[in-house]
């Protein structure tokens, strides 16, 4: 199956490190104009130069997905640059916890506005991009935390909930313009955000034995399904999560 994104242009958010760095460098890899968004210009940078370095397409732009005007900004930007957005990313995450009796309300606000606002303020300064156009595909970060309880992640498991929700009702409001709407849910793919390296070894092995496949993922699992998701092979896709999270 050729997966054809040659020519398109994307939108990568939280593209500074981790699974966003990596799919805005496979998607630039099959030849889409992507852009990163991050809060941090020294992650940005560092994904400059992995761009030059690689002769990739596309540009890098500060931008903390809370922020409305920021986003209206920056996606006008974007348009004007390269004419069009066919694919947006919602990836920009974070997953600060703790137990429901003591959590710091500014913990479950940065939940709630990084990862499920975010979603929303992003999708919605595209959305008339991507109807102009007659096709688009949202893509939004989920995580197995939207169903599988865990111990401590009330704020970060009810915002990818949500996330969830929102990408079925979006999917349905944007389906008569050939805008598919989905979500992905990675499983544990160590990166920072989990602080994976600093699991003592009997951690890990008891995480690993929960997985069907018995393996940790990899951001490249993730990239895989974006770019299936992203293509033309899926144009009959809406409104869903997929897991990539190993069973
Ligand atoms: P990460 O912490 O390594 O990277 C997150 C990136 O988002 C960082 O570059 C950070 O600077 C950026 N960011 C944070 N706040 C932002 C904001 N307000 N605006 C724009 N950018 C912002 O995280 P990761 O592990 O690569 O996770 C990426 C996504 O995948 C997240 O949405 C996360 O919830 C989801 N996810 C990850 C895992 C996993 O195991 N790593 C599992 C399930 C879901």
């Amino acid at each position: 199956m050729n997966i054809d994104l040659n020519g398109k242009v994307a939108i990568v958010t939280g593209a500074g490190r981790g699974i966003g760095r990596q799919i805005a460098l496979k998607l630039a890899e099959e030849g889409v104009t992507t852009v990163a968004l991050d809060v941090r210009q020294e992650l940005l940078d560092e994904l400059g130069s992995q761009f030059a370095e690689r002769g990739h397409e596309g540009a890098q732009f500060i931008c903390d997905v809370r922020d409305a005007g920021r986003v209206s900004e920056v996606v006008k930007e974007i348009r004007a640059l390269y004419g069009r957005i066919d694919i947006l990313v919602n990836n920009a995450g974070v997953a600060s916890g703790g137990i429901v009796e003591t959590l710091g309300e500014d913990v479950w606000d940065a939940n709630m506005d990084i990862n499920l606002k975010g979603t929303f303020l992003m999708s919605q300064a595209v959305v008339p991009v991507m109807k102009a156009q007659g096709a688009g595909r949202i893509l939004n970060a989920a995580s197995f935390a939207a169903i599988v309880p865990s111990y401590g992640s009330a704020a970060y498991a009810s915002s990818k909930a949500a996330v969830k929700q929102f990408t079925r009702v979006l999917a349905g409001e944007l389906g008569p313009w050939n805008i598919t709407v989905n979500c992905y849910s990675p499983g544990m793919i160590p990166t920072e955000m989990n602080h994976f390296a600093e699991l003592s070894e009997e951690r890990q092995n008891r995480l690993l034995d929960t997985l069907t496949l018995r393996r940790w993922g990899s951001k490249d699992d993730v990239c895989s399904l974006i770019c299936f998701l992203a293509s033309d092979h899926a144009s009959y896709i809406t409104g869903t999560m997929i897991d990539v999270s190993g069973g």
